[in-house]
């Protein structure tokens, strides 16, 4: 019998995945779906109209939602539900209020909803809702604050002057939704009191530190906000085996560009005695965010940082005789030397044509293992499937029923013979993503002619979507039973 994937697939694929080894948040791929409400407190409104809103968060050439598809690789989108190209709704009066403390942006929030509630919007099940303020000078300098994880509330204040949304305060503050902290610096001295130094014993870090301007997260006023990092990449599950090489012995490792189509992009060291891993990475000029100048010492030099399973990273200074942390990343022909550890790190050479540099690790008590070669030409590609088949979506009126599962209530789902499928499909692997848009709880999914005993049990929370992939049975019919402990959505592909 022919063995077909069946993806119940995610609403959104969000939260619930493994965690990852050095970082923050959960794994973001997929499609994420966005809400920005416009505010407004007495006479006061914002100044920014809907289509700008649209413009400024989902479909302008500098938008998060283009931040988010070239840092990902077109891993992750940033939509609507309503509508592909962005929800926008307001403004609405939320009264006299400080947002610029966090119990007033609670209180923004909850009067925003409850305005938007009342005029018939439902802001349920969205990943991430964007509030947008009226001008408030008491914000001072700051444009924005997002709420970690599971926060999904950003408050951004209309207070520049041209009256539009920062790009990189709109990036940066869905990173911190997506589960991102700050880059920080590794601030090291030569001994207490010493000159500045790369790495050694005595070495801050300090709490919510933003110093690392070679990333989103440490990125400051109007710059755009280069791409994130490695480790960020890997955090977030946009990165593919092979792609994060970690070294274990001495030897010369080939290394790719960040962003290059294929091969190991980035490097990682396990430092003895610390919970954190130093990660190497190259970057050259790419798309519109790593827009790097030539000549500008971040490209085709080593980035160094070290990063850790608490979700920050901080910029290791390769080149610390100088005072300034632009020139950060190790340019070829240096060393750079962990006195800690005994780790020393050397950039050879960087191919201009290719951008592949050479490193070479001396980690001390392995062998030498000689090159490890690498190609960053695109990987073959794979071979083409037959597109997916959605057979069922609550949300978007796709198979039936054409509302959110009721709770305690089967359901047969149909899944023979729908697109091209066999009508008599016994078996499919399924990838069930649910999202409750009330209370937590859980779906079992089972063959309809065998006992719900049988059931495959998927634990769902409140406003997130819950993703699992399991292995079930049709029936003869090829329907499969479903059946909610809670009202949720569930969309339905099935992929060969
Ligand atoms: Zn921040």
């Amino acid at each position: 019998m022919r063995r077909i994937a069946l993806l119940l697939a995610a609403v959104l694929p969000a939260l619930g995945a493994a965690a990852p080894a050095d970082g923050a948040g959960a794994r973001a791929v997929g499609e994420r779906e966005a809400l920005v409400v416009l505010t407004s407190s007495g006479a006061r409104a914002s100044r920014i109209s809907r289509a700008q809103a649209r413009t400024d968060v989902f479909t302008g050439p500098r938008s998060p939602a283009a931040f988010l598809r070239e840092s990902s690789g077109g891993r992750l989108a940033l939509v609507g539900r309503d509508r592909r190209d962005g929800d926008v709704i307001g403004p609405y009066d939320v009264g006299p209020l400080d947002p610029c403390t966090e119990a007033g942006r609670d209180r923004l929030e909850r009067r925003a909803n409850t305005a938007a509630r009342l005029a018939g919007r439902s802001l349920d099940g969205y990943d991430h809702v964007l509030y947008v303020t009226w001008p408030h000078p008491g914000c001072g300098t700051v444009n924005g604050a997002g709420q970690l994880p599971p926060g999904r509330r950003l408050v951004l204040y209309d207070n520049l002057p041209d009256a539009r949304l920062r790009p990189r305060t709109l990036a940066h503050e869905l990173g911190h939704n997506l589960g991102l902290r700050h880059a920080g610096l590794l601030r090291c001295t030569d001994g207490p009191g010493g000159p500045k130094a790369a790495i050694s014993a005595t070495c801050e870090a300090p709490d919510g530190d933003q110093g690392d301007r070679l990333e989103l997260m440490g990125a400051a006023g109007d710059e755009l906000g280069r791409l994130l990092s490695a480790p960020r990449r890997d955090a977030l599950g946009w990165t593919v085996p092979g792609e994060v090489r970690a070294a274990v012995a001495s030897g010369t490792y080939e290394l790719c560009p960040l962003m290059a189509p294929g091969g190991t992009r980035a490097l990682t060291i396990t430092r003895p005695g610390d919970a954190r891993r130093l990660w190497l990475e190259l970057r050259r000029p790419h798309g519109t965010f790593d827009d790097f100048a030539p000549g500008d010492p971040a490209i085709d030099a080593l980035q160094v940082r070290l990063a850790g399973p608490d979700g920050r990273s901080q910029l290791v200074d390769a080149r610390p005789e100088t005072a300034t942390w632009a020139d950060a990343p190790l340019p070829p022909g240096r060393t750079l030397r962990d006195p800690v550890t005994g780790i020393a790190i050397t950039l050879q050479a960087v191919d201009p044509a290719s951008g592949r540099g050479a490193v070479v690790l001396g980690l001390p008590g392995t062998p030498d293992v000689g090159t490890v070669p690498t190609s960053c030409a695109a990987p073959p590609a794979p071979p083409v499937s037959p597109p997916a088949v959605v057979v069922l979506d609550t949300r978007r009126g796709v198979g039936a029923p054409r509302r959110a599962l009721r709770a305690r209530r089967t359901v047969r789902v149909r899944v023979g013979g729908r697109g091209g499928l066999p009508r008599r499909l016994r078996r499919a692997t399924v990838e069930l993503s649910v999202r409750p848009p009330g209370r937590s709880g859980a779906v079992r999914a089972w063959n309809c002619a065998a006992r719900t005993s049988t059931a495959r049990r998927i634990a769902v929370r409140r406003g997130r979507a819950s993703v699992r992939r399991v292995a079930v049975r049709l029936s003869r019919s090829g329907v499969l039973c479903l059946r909610p402990t809670t009202r949720l959505h569930v969309r339905a592909t099935v992929v060969r």
